[in-house]
């Protein structure tokens, strides 16, 4: 822990030992039992965090339902200010914070760094649409009336999160959430306890700082039984769940039995088509590190480049030739490429997945593998894979959260390549890398890419706040962070008023008393 400064990290951060694991802001409460957080960097126990049992979720949905009704009244440009605080306080800690997220996740440092300025960027963001909470005015058919429509804050929103970014989900929700006037009641990943607890200690000061109430953030923690007390609470609105398509469903029904709104962030299944006028060197770069980076899990990773037959070998060549380079090993060395994966269960996931793609007679062109000897003692250190698979294969249909890159040949027009990127359940993440304008403007038209995200000379991976972030078909079809993604936060409502001294009725209808 002291070697890259991660017992400093943990105390500027008020993250202890032991830590309760429930709160409504800066009270701290919780007698259940303790989950240990264990870093897949070296397998240590950072600490342990007490996950919530039933009682302390009642008290945290009622300080949260009754702080929403001074918070919802509170005007939305002076909640922007506290989120802009809260952007100043992420500032301020930016070094602590994305240690302990490379620490505790395993993402290198670098991304750890850039998980926190992702945080930063959604504050700002947030902070100019507390401004910007716009409704529409219409015309209305009847003479002396107004229509217009506005947007109210919505309540409780539940937040779900998956241990890969561990942060910056909940920030893309919750800085979006506060401004439309909404509290929050964050249930993070059992795998990623430490960092919860330590946004929620930067959150709180700033609430307290202002003199605001319990309630207008809250943490609980603990496995999917925890979360399924959210689901299925009416008392919360809206659930905002990122994670596993299988979660997914599970959570879409529970929210659905209620009538309740969700918003789903999913698994994906991404690839990079390669067409014969690709730039080979900038292809390279972006199909490394989004095959490679967050050693493969991220939801927008690469998993598959269908690359042109006629620069088939030439990207192969290039691809594999890379990973030759690429250097494994403790993510807080900024010198290594790739960390490990969260866990030993994510290990033999991996494992399974390269056992299916020889069974299924795939070519293996970058062998996988377990690292083992000094500084990989956890165990959840693997080689990145590249293998030549075929798209209807089960194996690459799913999404394996690990670093394994499947290759892939097509022939002819860019629409057979299009037609195998779209040929999965999932549709987060798209590229295509051309200089052909023509070939980009079929990717992008209504026949082409069927994602959320389709990207022209980028990579999958590495989306930025300001665009709407999320995907269709079993992605779970949400949007979260930019664009008009706030609106799902808030509820409409449609305002006709009459100033006149009749009363007409609409589409003409006669009603003589
Ligand atoms: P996971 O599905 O195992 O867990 C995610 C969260 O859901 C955890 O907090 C977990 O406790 C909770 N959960 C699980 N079952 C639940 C249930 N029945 N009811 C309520 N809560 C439940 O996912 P993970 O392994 O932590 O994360 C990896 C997955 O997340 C990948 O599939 C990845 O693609 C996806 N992901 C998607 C996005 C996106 O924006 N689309 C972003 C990040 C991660």
């Amino acid at each position: 822990l002291e070697d890259y400064g991660i017992r400093e990290a943990l105390e500027k951060l008020g993250v202890k030992e032991i830590n309760e694991g429930t709160s409504t802001g800066s009270h701290w409460f919780g007698e259940g039992e303790l989950i240990e957080s264990v870093s897949p960097v070296d397998d240590q126990v950072i600490g342990k965090v007490r996950q919530t049992n039933k009682e302390d979720y009642e008290k945290v949905v009622a300080t949260a339902g009754a702080a929403f009704k001074q918070w919802r009244t509170m005007p939305a440009p002076q909640r922007g200010e506290i989120v802009r605080q809260f952007g100043e306080e992420l500032r301020a800690f930016k070094e602590p914070l994305g240690k302990l997220v490379s620490y505790e996740m395993g993402k290198s440092l670098q991304e750890g760094y850039g998980e926190v300025q992702e945080m930063i960027d959604i504050c700002d963001f947030a902070v100019g649409l507390s401004r910007q909470l716009h409704g529409l005015t219409m015309h209305s058919e009847r003479p002396g009336h107004r229509m217009y429509e506005q947007y109210h804050p919505l309540g409780i929103v539940g937040i779900i999160s998956a241990f890969n970014f561990p942060v910056a989900v909940w920030s893309w929700n919750t800085a979006l959430a506060w401004v439309c006037g909404d509290v929050c009641i964050w249930k993070p990943s059992e795998k990623t306890p430490l960092t919860a607890v330590a946004c929620q200690n930067l959150i709180a000061r700033v609430l307290k700082k202002n003199d605001l109430p319990e309630g207008i953030s809250c943490l609980i923690n603990g496995n999917y039984k925890v979360g399924e007390w959210l689901t299925s609470d009416k008392r919360v609105p809206l659930i905002s769940a990122t994670g596993s398509i299988r979660m997914g469903k599970i959570v879409a029904q529970e929210v659905a039995k209620r009538l309740g709104k969700s918003l789903l962030e999913l698994g994906g299944n991404n690839a990079i088509i390669v067409t014969p006028d690709a730039d080979i060197k900038m292809t390279v770069i972006g199909a490394v590190f989004g095959a490679v980076g967050t050693c493969g899990q991220r939801c927008t990773s690469t998993r598959r480049l269908i690359v042109h037959e006629d620069v088939y070998d030439q990207v192969k060549e290039a691809i594999t030739d890379a990973y030759k380079q690429l250097k494994i090993g403790n993510p807080l060395d900024q010198n290594n490429h790739v960390g490990p994966l969260i866990d030993k269960d994510a290990v033999s996931n991996y494992l399974n997945a390269l056992d299916q793609v020889k069974k299924h007679g795939g070519n293996i062109l970058v062998e996988g593998g377990v690292l083992e000897g000094e500084g990989f003692e956890s165990g959840c250190y693997v080689k990145p894979a590249i293998a030549e698979a075929e798209n209807h294969w089960d194996i690459v249909q799913e999404e394996t959260f690990a670093p394994i890159l499947y290759l892939m040949k097509y022939s002819g027009d860019v629409e057979n390549a299009i037609e195998l990127q779209n040929g999965v359940v999932q549709g987060l993440s798209s590229a295509i890398m051309t200089t052909n304008l023509r070939e980009a403007e079929r990717f992008l038209s209504a026949a082409g890419s069927d994602c959320g995200i389709a990207n022209v000379n980028i990579g999958t991976s590495g989306a930025e706040i300001g665009g709407a972030f999320g995907g269709e078909k079993e992605t779970g079809g949400g949007r979260e962070s930019g664009s008009d993604a706030w609106k799902i936060y808030m509820r409409r409502q449609t305002n006709t008023i009459n100033y006149t001294t009749e009363l007409p009725l609409a589409q003409g209808i006669k009603f003589d008393l």
